[in-house]
């Protein structure tokens, strides 16, 4: 089991479903949803708890709308994380 636990926040309003997010996670978490957003793009969504919090996704992001958090499993009282934060 991975010692350090991950997930992701998307400002899914402001995808354009560039799919660049879905091919540099290592894990295969990220997905384009077959749904659309208001901006009529299909838009990135986690499929999976795999995320590990990397980051890779948030740096190759052009619109700047992932932030990641990290959950350190080890610890008695689980503390998170905000890894990276970027506004549109
Ligand atoms: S932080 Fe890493 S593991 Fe998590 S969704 Fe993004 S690229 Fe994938
Ligand atoms: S990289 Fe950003 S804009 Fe492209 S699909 Fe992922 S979240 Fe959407």
């Amino acid at each position: 089991m991975a010692k350090v636990k991950g997930f992701v926040s998307i400002k899914i309003e402001y995808c354009k479903g560039c799919d660049l997010c879905v091919h540099e996670c290592p894990q295969d978490t990220l997905v384009l949803s077959d749904k659309i957003n208001q901006k009529g793009y299909r838009y990135a969504e986690m499929t999976n708890d795999t995320c590990t919090g990397c980051t890779n996704c948030a740096l190759v992001c052009p619109e700047a709308i992932i932030t990641v958090y990290r959950e350190n499993l080890k610890k008695k009282s689980k503390s998170v994380e905000k890894i990276q934060t970027v506004s549109v």
